[in-house]
């Protein structure tokens, strides 16, 4: 997600009526680094728009990951969290504070190609104790 104008009008092309509720899905978004469930955006734009049905906000994420705005991660089990930093980076999963990071990992991996195989897009998941709750124990 790089520009709101342009997001709104994906969104628009994909079919999908822009209302208040989903602009509001999209600014919750918009620079969030904290990889957010639907649950969690959920929860977040029900505090402004009370009437708004979990299947909205669902749906709209959906559509959002298909026309490339936000990346869908399946790092937590039975979950999908979603981030809008579309760039292909990695992720560690904190198995105590069950946080989602970006990490980087030595040089930026930059793979174009793997086997004769074109790589489009990847994801890498790493799982472990983050730094924080090292330092508590
Ligand atoms: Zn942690
Ligand atoms: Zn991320």
């Amino acid at each position: 997600m790089e520009n709101l104008k342009d997001c709104f009008q994906k969104l628009k092309d994909s079919g999908l009526k822009v209302t208040p509720q989903r602009l509001a899905i999209v600014k919750i978004l918009e620079g969030n680094t904290c990889h957010p469930s639907a649950d969690k955006i959920y929860n977040e734009v029900k505090k402004k728009y009370p009437m708004i049905s979990f299947a909205t906000v669902y749906k709209t994420l959906k559509v959002l990951a298909e026309i490339g705005e936000i990346q869908q991660l399946k790092i937590v089990e039975k979950k999908v969290n979603f981030d809008p930093n579309t760039d292909p980076h990695n992720h560690f999963f904190c198995k105590k504070c069950r946080e989602i990071r970006d990490v980087f990992p030595g040089k930026k991996i930059n793979l174009k190609e793997i086997d004769g195989h074109l790589i489009e897009k990847y994801q890498v998941y790493f799982y472990g104790i983050c730094s924080k709750c090292r330092k508590q124990n």
